[in-house]
């Protein structure tokens, strides 16, 4: 059999999306559309105020609130929670907070196959995944199962009004990288190229009116409209380069989530798009801009993330080790991965040396659609400046 070159595969996920301000009012509806009878609320611990909100929405079908989500999902706290819902008897959770608190509810989902409706607080995304991940004596392990999928997600821009400043950068960033990679995912899509770039433009726009003014509530909309495309994005494709990077600076030397991806995305930028024309034409009109890289990093500065792997603690000691964990195993990714590229991205990345994509300010026109072929011509990879 002869598979064309525009050929593709596209899974629908089996969940419902509730957008819009004033929306969590409808979670006793969402609950009982659902069948649930006794819900637990999580989140983290400070964010209990508005879980304890949200169970008092639930009325008779609250069955408590469990407030110890953590970051990574450690598995004593998912444990906790566990004996917590089997003791009150709850049939199903509301995640309310960010990717922590939403971690923890699949982790439940993942052991006990309770139904979970996410309330996402941030941009990072998970409350669009069937991606699960726990954490054990140091290391963490993430998987995919449909049973963690949630099965309704709220969106509310009003419950990230107070989200402050410098999350709302970082984990925004974040969101945007699910869309990067999604552009040029072995498994990428006509239907994932709209929503990337939607996302991406969406955030774009968004991310510094929010730094310019944290309550504007037409800039708070769009970004987590945004953010909802581009996690649509990471539930639907297998993550490259960026992804397992972060995912080995978090695991292995503890950096910070959201703003490890923040710090990396224009640097992987410019490693890969040079080698994805089509992704790369995407991301260029999202930004609009003829550099992403350089635009990706503008964005960065404009809602103060950090600027260096060096400012969030990496010593250049350690890049061997990081390099050599990527080789071990590497992701799909559509530049070739060798120990000198590698070597010079993650470099550049340590002591914030400004990034720079390649130097044509006019995109060529094969590149204007997302649906079209890709062209045969490959830009040479720019080393970074
Ligand atoms: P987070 O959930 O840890 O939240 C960061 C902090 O912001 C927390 O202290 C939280 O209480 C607070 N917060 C959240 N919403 C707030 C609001 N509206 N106002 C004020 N404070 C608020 O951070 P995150 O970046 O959303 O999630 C990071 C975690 O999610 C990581 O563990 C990461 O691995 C995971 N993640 C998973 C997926 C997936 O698909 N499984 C995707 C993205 C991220």
């Amino acid at each position: 059999m002869t598979r064309v070159a525009d050929a593709f595969t596209y899974q629908a996920l089996p969940m419902r999306v509730v957008f819009g301000s004033g929306r969590l009012q409808e979670l006793p509806e969402e609950a009982a559309r659902l069948g649930l009878g006794r819900v637990m609320v999580l989140s983290t611990p400070g964010r209990r105020d508005l879980a304890e909100s949200a169970a008092s929405l639930l009325t008779g079908r609250a069955a408590g609130v469990f407030a110890g989500a953590r970051m990574h999902v450690p598995a004593d706290v998912a444990a906790a929670a566990r004996d917590e819902i089997r003791r009150m008897g709850a049939d199903g959770c509301v995640a309310v907070g960010g990717g922590s608190t939403i971690g923890l509810g699949k982790a439940i989902a993942l052991d006990s196959g309770l139904p979970v409706i996410a309330v996402p607080t941030t941009y990072a995304g998970s409350e669009m995944t069937p991606i699960w991940g726990l954490t054990e004596a140091g290391r963490k392990r993430t998987g995919r199962d449909p049973a963690v999928l949630p099965r309704t997600v709220i969106y509310d821009p009003e419950l990230t009004f107070g989200l402050p400043v410098d999350v709302s950068g970082t984990s925004g960033l974040n969101a945007m990288a699910h869309a990067v990679e999604a552009l040029y995912a072995p498994d990428t899509s006509p239907v994932i190229a709209l929503f990337a770039e939607q996302g991406i433009r969406s955030l774009a726009a968004a991310l510094p009116a929010i730094a310019a003014r944290p309550g504007d509530p037409a800039a708070r909309h769009s970004a987590l409209r945004g953010a909802w495309l581009c996690g649509a994005c990471l539930g639907a494709t297998t993550m490259s380069l960026h992804h397992q990077l972060c995912h080995v600076l978090g695991g292995n030397f503890d950096l910070p989530h959201a703003p490890t991806h923040a710090v990396l995305l224009p640097y992987v930028a410019v490693y890969n798009l040079p080698a994805a024309p089509i992704a790369d034409g995407v991301v260029r009109r999202a930004l609009e801009s003829p550099d992403p890289a350089h635009a990706l990093a503008e964005l960065g500065a404009a809602v103060g993330a950090p600027r260096s792997l060096g400012d969030l603690g990496l010593r250049e000691a350690d890049l061997p080790a990081v390099v050599d964990q990527v080789l071990d195993r590497p992701y799909a990714n559509p530049a070739a991965l060798t120990r000198h590229g590698l070597t010079t991205l993650l470099t550049a990345a340590l002591n914030g040396t400004p990034p720079h994509g390649p130097l044509e300010t006019e995109r060529p026109s094969q590149w204007k659609s997302p649906d079209e072929p890709p062209s045969a011509h490959r830009r040479p990879q720019r080393e970074f400046s």
